[in-house]
């Protein structure tokens, strides 16, 4: 068997390994690559093997960065099976119809920095190549034996990431022999709000496994629901506004469900809450149609509140002109709006009108990349500049941490304990990773495992 990773290796974005076997040709997940736009464009058009040969796509959960580049498949030539969990099917559908405005604004930007003698750059991918691949999705059950060819069976297990995330574990014939390959695709955590936690699956010869967080602890969600409720009380109180950017896929409903939580148990008061962002819109009616997939807690409290994500009070909000309203709105409100590290959407427009009044309340949630507006409010620069000008930041910034997707080193040790006390592990690859997080990873992993862990290199095949 023949693992060449096309991406996620030494990285965290680009997810993409293809797996080959005897006359097989397996990809898992086809991600974007994220970043500089220059940059991540000329890696994103381009694929390390023909995507024409491959014979079916798995595909773990539906984060751009693991399903974001299914569309360039397509216009390769790929026409096989995308199989996925059912959310995962659902979200990733929206995900890449918004992609493509995405795509259609980076080739805008791109063109207007060329030369008017050069070619013009086309965006990467546009509708018809979306719909071309969402039509090839196959929504599979988790925890169902699928077997697309009579060399390899697969099956989903919960991963605790995101709705729909799986964990997948592959049985390959070889020589007559069944070897045994999991993919953890990107791990979640134990007690993470609306999620169950990922699943315990049995060792493997060949294990694929994140390393995201591989030297992290992190602190438990439970705290963040306390912050959240205290940071809204101060709010009411002082009748400011509390502006929370967050991404719209799994934090903002996150968020939106501890409210709802904190509504029922009367622990806030009544405060107009606004979620302003189309996209999470239409993806928090996903989250509703599959509610039968989230954990306990959340199943206990559709016993008595129809809806999770939905209170007296929560708006959500579609038009632009609505959008535009809620800054003209006085006194205490909460708005929720994206993107979660401040780099683009309606939430701008919030901090605009939010910034330089001291009764207001910005809350960061979770990691802030280096070079955002996310990062310069997390670290309270005096003076920041939003869209067309600069404001002096006068607001007061809350960070909150703990609702991370990823699992941290004990989540790792206990899932990896699992696998080493049934049949144990073989050869580990650690990908989606920065160096020192995956080398941490693999210094822990190594006692794991029979043959010591490989930290994956960009386009390197590896026999096993
Ligand atoms: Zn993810």
């Amino acid at each position: 068997m023949k693992i060449t990773f096309c991406g996620a290796a030494g990285e965290v974005t680009g997810s993409q390994h293809l797996i080959e076997c005897g006359s097989l040709r397996v990809l898992l997940d086809c991600g974007l690559f994220q970043g500089r736009r220059g940059e991540t464009r000329a890696k994103n058009s381009h694929f390390h093997h023909n995507p024409a040969e491959l014979d079916f796509v798995i595909l773990s959960h539906a984060h751009i960065d693991h399903c974001g580049n299914l569309p360039s498949l397509y216009a390769k030539g790929f026409r096989g099976p995308v199989y996925c969990t059912d959310p995962t099917a659902d979200i990733a559908d929206i995900m890449l119809r918004d992609s493509v405005n995405i795509q259609a604004e980076d080739a805008r930007y791109l063109n207007k920095k060329r030369d008017p003698n050069e070619p013009r750059v086309e965006p990467l991918y546009g509708e018809r190549e979306v719909h071309g691949i969402v039509k090839q999705f196959d929504p599979v059950h988790m925890g169902e034996w699928i077997q697309p060819h009579k060399e390899v069976r697969f099956r989903f297990s919960e991963a605790g990431h995101i709705i729909g995330s799986a964990i997948t574990e592959l049985e390959f014939q070889e020589a007559g022999e069944t070897r045994r390959l999991v993919f953890t695709g990107d791990l979640g955590r134990r007690d993470l709000p609306l999620l169950h936690d990922p699943a315990l699956v049995n060792g493997c010869d060949i294990l694929i496994t994140e390393s995201t967080y591989g030297n992290r602890v992190h602190a438990p969600a439970s705290d963040l629901k306390a912050e959240l409720a205290r940071i809204v009380r101060e709010a009411v109180k002082s009748g400011g506004k509390v502006i929370i950017p967050a991404f719209s896929l799994g934090r903002t409903q996150q968020v939106v469900y501890f409210l709802n939580e904190l509504v029922n148990a009367k622990e806030i008061p009544r405060v107009p809450v606004f979620v302003d962002s189309p996209l999470s819109n239409r993806l928090t009616d996903v989250f509703r149609r599959h509610a039968d997939l989230f954990d306990a807690d959340v199943q206990a409290t559709l016993l008595t509140d129809a809806d999770a994500f939905g209170f007296h009070g929560l708006t959500y909000v579609t038009s632009q002109s609505e959008s535009m309203g809620l800054n003209r709105h006085r006194g205490p409100v909460v708005i929720i709006a994206a993107s979660g590290m401040c780099e683009s959407g309606r939430v701008l427009h919030h901090l605009k009108h939010a910034v330089e009044d001291p009764a207001n309340t910005i809350v960061m949630i979770g990691f802030q990349a280096e070079h955002t507006l996310g990062r310069r409010l997390v670290e309270r620069l005096p003076r920041l500049r939003i869209l067309d000008r600069e404001y002096e930041l006068r607001a007061k910034v809350e960070t909150l941490n703990g609702l991370s997707g990823h699992a941290d080193i004990h989540d790792f040790k206990w899932w990896f304990d699992h696998m080493a006390q049934t049949t144990g592990i073989g050869q580990a690859f650690l990908v989606h990773g920065e160096p020192t997080s995956a080398a941490a990873l693999s210094a822990v992993l190594k006692d794991y495992c029979d043959e010591p862990p490989i930290i994956a290199e960009p386009f390197k095949t590896y026999e096993v």
